[in-house]
């Protein structure tokens, strides 16, 4: 696997392969299966798949939550190489942010609600980011999770809007045999909050069987009083809303889409999930 920590260097790379088919992994790393699930479909739908390795700093509100990320590098070039992945690329601050970049993303009410509601500015790192990387990369597919739902909502508004000449491949989140979704941030779980984890998935299952029975506020309020019935959560939301515009839903027949979104604390880390009701 080539290792690139330059720009320039993974560009004259890429022209090498001109003509050849090329797939993108933009990641933070700390690598697990969800990651490598992606790039495993990438590597099998395209000649070459780059995966970008760059905790952004400008997508965390929380500078806690930046420093105490975890960074593995040696191990996720170790999986990445495991798999017989083409190029990863290792870029720091100023290859991705010299002074004079500026590129400023509005994504209206997409990034106003939910995960953009409680993380200001976030999604307009993200976007930054990732425009950026597609910029360098030129990936012709670019695969995303549908763990960070919104943010796939987020991509997909900014290369309608700026025409990007990629195609968006979501694909299904990666979840521990208990049923917890995969994540950087559970190794930040106590032993005892990572027992506790799983139920997060366990009461998202539940609320899907209760879409037939009940109106979308009732699904939504024995959601909230499970979640807040056990103690060591402490809910941001949990909300229903249609899977692409990420409109609240006040009724089920509003969209052929819901889409089940919640946010939470456990202990000091900070989870998110959603389920399809579709
Ligand atoms: P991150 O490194 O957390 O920024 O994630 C990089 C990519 O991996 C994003 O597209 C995420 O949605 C995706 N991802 C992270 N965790 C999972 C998971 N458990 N299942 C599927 N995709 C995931």
């Amino acid at each position: 696997m080539k290792c690139f920590y330059k720009i320039s260097e993974l560009q004259e790379y890429l022209q090498e392969q001109h003509g050849k088919s090329l797939g993108f992994v933009p990641t933070m790393g700390a690598l697990h299966k969800g990651h490598l699930q992606l790039v495993e479909k990438s590597l099998s739908e395209n000649d070459i798949t780059v995966v970008s390795i760059f905790v952004n700093p400008i997508q965390f509100n929380d500078p806690k939550d930046y420093e105490l990320y975890p960074v593995t590098i040696d191990k996720d070039i170790a999986k990445l190489t495991e798999i017989n992945c083409d190029v990863v690329f290792i870029p720091d601050v100023d290859e991705m942010y010299p002074e004079d970049y500026k590129m400023d993303f509005d994504f209206g009410y997409l990034e106003q609600v939910l995960e953009g509601k409680f993380r200001p500015g976030h999604f307009k790192g993200v976007g930054k980011v990732v425009f950026r990387l597609f910029d360098i990369v030129k990936p012709d597919n670019a695969y995303f999770g549908k763990k960070d739902y919104q943010q796939l909502a987020i991509i997909k508004k900014m290369v309608k809007d700026y025409n990007l000449p990629v195609n968006i491949i979501p694909c299904p989140t990666v979840r521990e045999n208990d049923g917890l979704a995969m994540s950087s941030r559970n190794v930040r779980l106590s032993p005892e909050e990572r027992n506790i984890a799983p139920e997060i998935y366990k009461i998202l299952k539940y609320s899907s069987l209760l879409v037939k029975s009940h109106t979308v506020k009732e699904v939504e309020d024995i959601i909230k009083n499970k979640i807040n019935s056990i103690k060591k959560f402490n809910l941001e939301y949990f909300e229903i809303v249609d899977a692409e515009t990420f409109k609240k839903i006040n009724q089920w027949d509003e969209t052929d889409k819901p889409l089940g979104c919640i946010a939470l604390f456990l202990g000091s880390v900070r989870l998110i999930d959603n389920i399809e009701y579709f």
